[in-house]
């Protein structure tokens, strides 16, 4: 291949979810924040509508396509996340033209820290910027979303790649999932002695795609018997719970109305100060998502359970379930002895070693040379 046309470098984060799980396809709110890690691009037009990929991580093969054979199932693997944004652009009526496009990313791929709107959200905005599109951040995470339901195949809300692309540094960002509209909410751990730590547990089981759908219809068929457009619009959570048959299906929706609740409540907290205060909600989420959602594991209840009990504040799983990160809040001086705790109980019931990452809130997706 030769050297690849650089015009210019994009960045974009992973996020941290702080608090809102499974609520963004309930048309609910969400918390997120976004990662120091980037996924950072550096893309260069063509004039000869040809699409020619790379990226540092290993195991990505490069890729030389025409930009006008691509269509959902023409790339599997990584290049689908690059590739699909060009597709995307274009199905939505924007004069796209080829692309070199070199991907360096040190966003841990696969620990729910959401490394895939991140490499879709970079070429996004790097060929919004170098071909003038003029699409606002929130065109642009649509577009980043379609990649993923339309190209890659995978039923994702919007909260992964509004995070990603706007994110404020010292911020995390209160999303209202129904219109899309956002504000940001001061979380400054470091400045009151605190710190977030991600426990990435390396658990993947195989429930992951299949319970991620299945909470998903059980929140449809409950709006369809509640006679509401989604459960966002449920005014009386203890009307609507007593409406539906006892069982899972009221309890999953117990999960969603209350989880709403309890972002709000975290999102009151952080206005006022008062970060500390927000470690009981997050352990009540966990909860939640444990006995109601029913999407928790050994290996996420226990991370929890010994963070809590090493001195977090607050613990709880992110993403989708079955697997993936738990974040615990912590006092600065209390972080490596729960890391440690935590590394050692897994040791002893035979699991994976977990990885730990340290979450500041960070800037969202820029242009940054
Ligand atoms: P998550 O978004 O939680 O990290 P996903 O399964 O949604 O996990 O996305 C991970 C996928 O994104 C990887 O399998 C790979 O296809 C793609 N990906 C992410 N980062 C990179 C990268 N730096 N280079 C190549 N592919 C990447
Ligand atoms: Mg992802």
């Amino acid at each position: 291949m030769s050297p690849f046309a650089v015009e210019g470098v994009w960045a974009a984060p992973g996020r941290v979810n702080v608090i809102g799980e499974h609520t963004d396809y309930n048309n609910g709110f969400v918390l997120p924040m976004a990662t120091p890690h980037t996924a950072r691009a550096s893309v260069g037009r063509r004039a000869d509508g040809r699409l020619r990929l790379a990226s540092t991580h290993a195991g990505s093969e490069s890729v030389d396509v025409a930009v006008a054979d691509l269509a959902p199932g023409a790339l599997s693997g990584w290049a689908a996340y690059p590739a699909g944004v060009l597709w995307a652009l274009r199905d939505a009526g924007h004069d796209i033209g080829g692309a070199d496009i070199h991907i360096d990313s040190d966003v841990p791929v696969g620990a729910g820290l959401s490394s895939s709107a991140a490499l879709s959200c970079v070429v996004a905005l790097a060929l919004n910027d170098l071909y003038e599109l003029g699409c606002s951040r929130v065109e642009l995470a649509r577009i980043a979303q379609r990649v993923e339901t339309d190209f890659v195949g995978v039923p994702v809300g919007m909260l992964d790649q509004m995070a990603s692309l706007c994110c404020t540094a010292g911020h995390a960002f209160f999303l209202d999932c129904r219109d899309l509209t956002g504000s940001h909410v001061p979380f400054d751990c470091e400045g009151v002695g605190l710190r977030l730590l991600v426990i990435d547990t390396r658990a993947k089981h195989a429930l992951v795609d299949g319970g991620y759908a299945d909470r998903r219809a059980s929140c449809e068929e409950a709006a369809r018997l509640l006679g509401v457009p989604s459960l966002r619009e449920v005014d009386d959570a203890d009307a609507a719970l007593a409406a539906l048959p006892a069982g899972p299906l009221r309890n999953r929706v117990r999960h969603v109305l209350t989880e709403n609740e309890r972002v709000l409540r975290v999102v009151a907290a952080l206005r006022a100060g008062d970060v500390r205060g927000i470690g009981p909600d997050l352990t009540a989420s966990h909860a939640s998502m444990r006995d109601d959602y029913t999407i928790s594991c050994a290996e996420l209840d226990t991370a929890v359970d010994t963070a809590l009990a090493a001195g977090a504040l607050g613990a709880r799983l992110v993403g989708g379930g079955f697997g993936g990160s738990v974040i615990a809040l912590t006092a600065a001086d209390r972080c490596d002895a729960v890391a440690e705790a935590v590394e050692k109980s897994f040791a002893a019931r035979g699991f994976t070693a977990p990885r730990f990452f340290g979450a500041i809130p960070s800037a969202g997706a820029r242009r940054v040379d």
